[in-house]
Formats: structure tokens, C-alpha cells, sequence
């Protein structure tokens, strides 16, 4: 039987951190990688630039973070920390809008190659095609299966990852094996991902982007409201302010995406704008109104809502004008759930916290560590679950190797 002091279940972000920052400390550690090479994840994220933190994230914490008991982990090990753990393999990063953290190289397979020439370096040995099936307890160590062996090592740490992205490797293995010990998990739900939406003017509004304030409402009340890039698809409304809301749907779910298509106007001030555009374009037809303020598509799809589009424009009343500023301020379009899993960033939920003490272990076995996304914190899109992925495995990787003192 192969034999460890450590050994790290998946070889995503969290798990190749986590095994460096026990390797570092003198310990002898082996990866066990279900697929059939490391970081395909992380090969994938930033569209490949790899959005690998964020300044914000130490400021930020509650307001960017979703679950439980996350922020003294954050807190354990705060951005600077992971800045210098970046560093310490190779990799110098640049800051982009809102705090958006970048290695330089700007690729992201810079990065996974980086970390795996440290794991090279460090003597970690990483045994890929290697699915983990189960953890058992036996005294002061673990007997560890595996699809092509069995591994007897001291300590475990649970780098399992998240249900996000199966194509990539997101899979439910570690709530399994988890649970299976004793551990409790809320069901995960798919995050930063488009929300289906059952309105049927999306299908003319396919492929269209406009920059507008997207709002979750929930029985009345706005649970969130962000601003950006919103991307009209064939059955969902999809874009990085979406994503921002699908994380607080997986968790509160909510009735429907309100979009304010001209922020910067109060309704009154965008029928008085109106008012003064149907004076100027009188002959213009209707369907061609709004044509010089958003997109046509779009355009179209709001005055069809008021008014015939060949109407010329200078017979708008003012009753049509005042229910077109206020469609285009609360434009609604019901959700009828998240996209599938495939789309979906991260995981929400995942195993709690509060059965990990601060140093990451299990409170209810003792010498099994976790990290990154399998427990239950999920940040927005930004950069904010590469920092919580790095975060969580420097301090599961370091308090492992401790551990064994
Ligand atoms: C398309 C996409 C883009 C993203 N972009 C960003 C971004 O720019 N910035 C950002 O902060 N976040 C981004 N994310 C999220 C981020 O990638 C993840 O939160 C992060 O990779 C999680 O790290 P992890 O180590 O916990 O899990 P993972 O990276 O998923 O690693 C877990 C590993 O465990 C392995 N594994 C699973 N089960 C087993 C088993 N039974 N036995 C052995 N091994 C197993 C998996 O194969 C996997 O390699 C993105 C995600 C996706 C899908």
C-alpha cells in the first residue's frame, strides 16, 4: 500500500495551494486528481485571463461572500497573504476595474503551470485519473480508495471542489465522502449563471447586450440591484450583473429580474425626455422612437408594449409616454429557475463551516482538513472564489503540515 503524511483529494486552485503550503513546511504529500490532469478549472476561469482575486475582497467580505462562517478564514489568511503565496510560485499580477486581480501573463495557463512546476519542485507527487470512492478513519491515519489504488496517509485534505461545471470536473463526490463522515452539507445550488426567464420577447432580443441596472425582486422587495452588461438569450437573461443576482437567487431564490434600461433617468425625467423627442421626431414612426437611445431590438420590443410601431411618433399621448418611461424603468421578466449546472460558475452552498475550527479541521474528524469550494461560501463574480479558494487551501495546506508536529 502507497503511504503519505498528507494527502490532498483534487488537484483544483485550493488543493494545489494547500499542498504547496504543506510541502513547503517539510511534509511529504501526494495529489490524488480524478481527472486526468490538474486545474482544468482554473484553466477555464477569466475566459482564460484568469480573474485570479480581487483588491476588494478583504473589504468586502460580507457584502461579497454568500454562506456561513467564511470571514475568519478570509481574515486568517487576507489578500496580502495570498499576494505573496501568487508571488512566492511566480506570478506577478495587474489590477483591472473594481478591484479585478490578473496575473500579468495574463493567461491562465501560466498560472496552472507555475503552480505545477512548484509541486514539481516541492517533490509533491500527483497521481491523476485517480477518483477518489472513500475516506476511512483507521486510528492515527486514513485509508484512502481510489480508482487504481489505495493510499494510507496521516493527514487528508478535502479539495474536492464544487458541483459547478461538471465538463470541467465539478462533480458531487466530496459532499458524498464528506457526508459519509459525518459531515452536513446544504444541497448545492448552480451560481453565476444566466436565470431562465419565461417572458417570450426574449426570443427577438437574442444576442443583444445593452449597459442597463438589473434588480432580483422577491415578493416586492429588491434583493439586490447591480449594474453592467446585460445579455439577452433565446430563454434567459445572462451577463456578469445577472450572474451577481443568480448568487443571491441560489440562496433566496426571487420572482423576477427587473431592468431599468436608462439608469440615469428618474421616470420623470425620461417622460419629460420623451416629451420633448415626440415635439422634435413628429413623423418618425413609433418603431423607431427610442431607436437613437438603446439598441433597436430593444427599442422595438418597448414601444410594441405602448403603441403600433408605424404610429407616428408625433401622435404618442402622453399616457403611452408615461407607461413607456415606466416600462423601460421596471422592465419585468419572470424567472423560472437558474440555467443547468454546466453554466454555472460556482457552487452555492456546499458543506458547513461551523464543523471546521478556524484552522480548517474537522471538528468531528480529527486529521481531515478542507478547502475551496466544497465548503459552504461562495463569492461573486470578480475574482472573489479564486481568493477564497487560495485563501482556504494556504491555511488547510499549512495547518495539515502542523498538524503532524
Ligand atoms: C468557466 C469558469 C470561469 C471561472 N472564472 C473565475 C474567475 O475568473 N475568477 C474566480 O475567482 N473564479 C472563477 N471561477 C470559479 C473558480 O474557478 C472556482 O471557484 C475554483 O476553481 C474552485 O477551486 P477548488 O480547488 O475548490 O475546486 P476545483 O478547481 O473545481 O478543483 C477540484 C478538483 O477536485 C477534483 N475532484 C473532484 N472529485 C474528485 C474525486 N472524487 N477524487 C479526486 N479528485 C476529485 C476535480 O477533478 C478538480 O480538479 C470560474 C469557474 C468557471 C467554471
Amino acid at each position: 500500500m502507497k503511504r503519505t503524511e498528507i494527502a490532498v483529494i483534487g488537484g483544483g486552485a485550493s488543493g494545489l495551494a494547500a499542498a504547496i503550503n504543506a510541502a513547503r513546511l517539510g511534509r511529504k504529500v501526494v495529489i490524488l486528481e480524478a481527472q486526468n490532469r490538474v486545474g482544468r478549472k482554473l484553466l477555464a476561469t477569466g475566459n482564460g485571463r484568469c480573474n485570479i482575486a480581487n483588491t476588494l475582497s478583504d473589504k468586502k467580505i460580507n457584502e461579497c461572500y454568500h454562506g456561513k462562517n467564511f470571514a475568519p478564514i478570509l481574515m486568517a489568511a487576507p489578500l496580502s497573504e495570498v499576494i505573496d503565496f501568487l508571488k512566492s510560485v511566480g506570478i506577478s499580477l495587474r489590477q483591472e476595474a473594481d478591484g479585478r486581480l490578473y496575473p500579468r501573463s495574463e493567461q491562465a495557463s501560466a498560472v496552472l503551470d507555475l503552480l505545477r512546476l512548484e509541486t514539481e519542485s516541492l517533490g509533491i507527487e500527483t497521481i491523476c485519473d485517480a477518483r477518489v470512492n472513500s475516506i476511512e478513519p483507521h486510528g492515527d491515519h486514513f485509508k484512502i480508495t481510489y480508482d487504481g489504488g489505495v493510499l494510507e496517509s496521516q493527514k487528508v485534505i478535502a479539495a474536492f471542489g464544487g458541483a459547478a461545471s461538471p465538463q470541467l470536473g465539478g462533480c458531487e463526490d466530496g459532499y458524498t465522502i464528506l457526508k459519509k463522515l459525518g459531515h452536513k452539507a446544504s444541497s448545492p445550488k448552480p451560481s453565476l449563471l444566466p436565470l431562465l426567464c419565461s417572458s417570450k420577447i426574449l426570443r427577438s432580443l437574442k444576442g443583444v447586450r445593452i449597459h442597463c441596472d438589473v434588480s432580483l425582486v422577491k415578493s416586492g422587495k429588491v434583493l439586490r440591484r447591480e449594474s453592467g452588461e446585460l445579455q439577452f438569450t433565446e430563454n434567459a437573461l445572462s451577463g456578469i450583473a445577472v450572474f451577481q443576482l443568480s448568487s443571491v437567487y441560489a440562496r433566496i431564490g426571487g420572482d423576477y429580474i427587473s431592468v431599468d434600461v436608462f439608469p440615469e433617468y428618474s421616470t420623470g425625467s425620461l417622460f419629460k425626455l420623451f416629451s420633448d423627442m415626440r415635439s422634435a421626431l413628429k413623423k418618425l414612426p413609433a418603431g423607431d422612437f427610442l431607436s437613437g437611445l438603446v439598441n433597436k431590438r430593444v427599442a422595438q420590443s418597448l414601444i410594441k408594449q405602448v403603441s403600433p410601431l408605424e404610429l407616428p411618433s408625433g401622435k404618442l399621448s402622453d399616457i403611452q409616454l408615461k407607461k413607456l418611461a415606466s416600462i423601460s424603468k421596471d422592465w419585468q421578466f419572470d424567472i423560472t429557475g437558474p440555467a443547468d449546472w454546466k453554466q454555472a460558475q460556482v457552487t452555492s452552498g456546499g458543506v458547513f463551516l461551523d464543523q471546521f475550527d478556524s484552522r480548517l479541521e474537522s471538528r468531528l474528524v480529527p486529521g481531515l482538513y478542507a478547502c475551496g469550494e466544497l465548503l459552504d461560501c461562495d463569492g461573486d463574480c470578480g475574482g472573489y472564489n479564486l481568493r477564497w479558494a487560495w485563501s482556504s487551501g494556504i491555511i488547510a495546506g499549512r495547518s495539515a503540515a502542523e498538524g503532524l508536529k
